[in-house]
């Protein structure tokens, strides 16, 4: 079985070819850094015109490379949500129109289920139930994962993402954009005990994430201390924040099989040592995705397209794009953005 994968549901661009047996026959990606560099931030009307122009191409280089044609594939997965609402309409469309054109079925994929089942693509070991931390631009959440299509949010964020600190931080730094590899980049040279910065929420008897005090803590000490010192301290502030929190979520679920930890946060090498000490702590198998399956792809698309396919899973051609779409469909309202 393959599965072609669309992802463009921020600012990158891709397609994938995945199969069932977790080869990635193609990916390709293309990025939009330099186009959204000069405003510090995704501006989403360029996201959907850079979509448009190169996801045809991208889904044609796909193909050739993979020496195949729309006939070979078994159905076409696109992302339908969450995110920029131009650029899921861009990915939705296209995928229903291959689908609809090749007379192949949809699959209208969750972007988060596409995070929260990508360490299973890397990792055919990986059994459910897995808890999984889940942290990316948008979103912070800890989610037990039972099946597919069946996830259990544990906790999110009140306010911030990780992510959307990380290029807080670099923002205030100095440091350009993306933010989170260049925040992490600098931390190397800088003492993260140098600058005394909140933790919010560690030790509270609630399950949830917070980070805007922490951003906030950041601009107030920006001048205070080296953009390294400060990118240390920072970086070292969201790791036992994630670390408090899960922690906690391991004492409410502990059918967990393994730790683990997906999104673009995923990337970053202390996020990763921290999780991976507290898995070894509980005596928890740890499972993080390879770099590149961290941060947005089509692969990930297209793997839970595979993963939705072989449960029996299609969509209907007038499946709608949604900004907003919960993993968790009976998860309580909760304010902020990273619902
Ligand atoms: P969402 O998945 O919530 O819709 P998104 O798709 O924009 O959001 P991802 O591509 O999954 O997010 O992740 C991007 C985020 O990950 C950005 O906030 C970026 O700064 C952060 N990030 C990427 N690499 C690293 C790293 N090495 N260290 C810390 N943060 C990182
Ligand atoms: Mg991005
Ligand atoms: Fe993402």
């Amino acid at each position: 079985m393959v599965i072609l994968g669309l992802e463009s549901s921020c600012d990158e661009t891709a397609a994938a070819l995945v199969t069932a047996d977790r080869r990635v026959l193609a990916h390709k990606l293309a990025g939009q850094e330099a186009a959204h560099a000069p405003y510090g931030g995704v501006v989403p009307e360029i996201a959907a015109r850079a979509h448009v122009e190169v996801l045809g191409p991208l889904v044609q280089a796909a193909l050739a490379e993979a020496d195949m044609t729309l006939a070979d594939v078994d159905a076409v997965a696109a992302t339908a949500g969450p995110g920029l609402i131009g650029g899921v309409m861009v990915g939705l469309v296209t995928g229903k129109a291959l689908a609809h054109a090749a007379a192949k079925p949809l699959l209208a994929i969750n972007h988060l289920e596409g995070h929260a089942l990508s360490p299973r693509l890397a990792d055919p070991t990986l059994a459910f139930p897995y808890l999984l931390l889940l942290v990316s631009g948008g979103h912070c959440q800890l989610l037990l994962v039972e099946g597919v299509a069946r996830y259990r949010r544990l906790a999110t964020t009140i306010d911030d993402a990780a992510g959307e600190a990380f290029d807080k931080t670099a923002k205030l730094l100095g440091l350009g954009f993306p933010g989170g590899p260049a925040v992490e980049a600098a931390a190397r040279d800088g003492n993260p005990q140098a600058v005394p910065l909140p933790r919010p929420l560690t030790g509270s008897a609630e399950p949830h994430f917070s980070f805007a005090g922490l951003k906030a803590a950041v601009a107030r000490a920006v001048g205070t201390a080296s953009p390294a010192d400060l990118a240390a301290s920072f970086q070292q502030a969201v790791v036992d924040c994630l670390i408090d929190r899960t922690r906690r979520a391991l004492k409410t679920a502990p059918v967990a099989t393994a730790l683990v930890v997906a999104g673009g946060v995923a990337a970053n090498g202390a996020v990763r040592a921290g999780l991976e000490a507290l898995a070894a702590e509980h005596q928890l198998r740890f499972v993080a995705p390879p770099l590149w399956l961290c941060t947005d792809n089509a692969a990930m698309i297209a793997w839970a397209g595979v993963e939705r396919f072989q449960a029996g899973y299609t969509d209907p051609l007038d499946t709608v794009a949604r900004p907003r779409w919960p993993l968790d469909p009976v998860a309580e309202p909760v304010r902020g953005a990273g619902v």
